[in-house]
């Protein structure tokens, strides 16, 4: 007797298996970052190790500083890309301000109190924002919660409280680049931070 000629003899007719290879670049390094310079050393931003070697296979740029890792592509292997050099230039308009964010002024103020010292846990606006304190770079600082509790609303000279010195808006390659994200120590160098010091 004939039968519709459907179905498998398993009886799995489940969605088909993609036979398309794995693409092009593979690697544990997906997840990493590479420090992206302009054709004239100029640190431009952070982007994907993938991306990174995308940039470098089509020429567009060269690869400055590499890890002892390689990455495998399609016909080829190639050293991780730590930082990259465009080799054409490109012009870039940068943001006028490190954006404010609690992580950003812990990282500046190194989470640090300002006003003991101590280990920071909040941020304190210097002119508390009930006295039209501002919520911006010079107004906004790392503090522990006890200072922060006890300055409550009151200014500084009420309290007789002074600044180490005043707060600041970040500024510099590194800050305009990576804000509190974490630096690679290999970045150093291009980026103008000294070696030693810690991020
Ligand atoms: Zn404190």
């Amino acid at each position: 007797m004939p039968r519709p000629a459907h179905g498998s003899p398993a009886g799995q007719p489940g969605p088909r298996r993609d036979p398309r290879p794995s693409p092009a670049v593979t690697a544990r390094t997906t997840a990493a970052a590479t420090l992206l310079l302009n054709a004239t050393y100029e640190p431009l931003c952070v982007v994907s190790s993938r991306r990174a070697i995308v940039l470098v296979l089509a020429d567009k740029a060269v690869s400055v500083h590499s890890a002892a890792e390689e990455v495998h592509a399609e016909t080829l292997s190639l050293p991780v890309p730590v930082v990259v050099r465009l080799t054409r230039y490109v012009r870039v308009p940068y943001p006028a301000q490190v954006p404010l964010s609690r992580r950003a002024v812990f990282h500046r103020d190194a989470s640090t109190c300002v006003y003991c010292g101590g280990s920071a846990t909040s941020i304190d606006h210097v002119v508390p924002r009930s006295r039209g304190g501002t919520h911006t770079w010079d107004n906004v600082v790392a503090a522990c919660r006890r200072c922060n509790h006890t300055k409550a609303d009151r200014s500084l000279a009420e309290l007789g409280w002074k600044l180490p010195h005043p707060p600041r808006t970040p500024s510099g390659a590194a800050w305009r680049l990576l804000g509190a994200r974490a630096v690679d120590p290999r970045w150093r160098e291009w980026l103008g931070m000294p070696e030693s010091v810690s991020a």
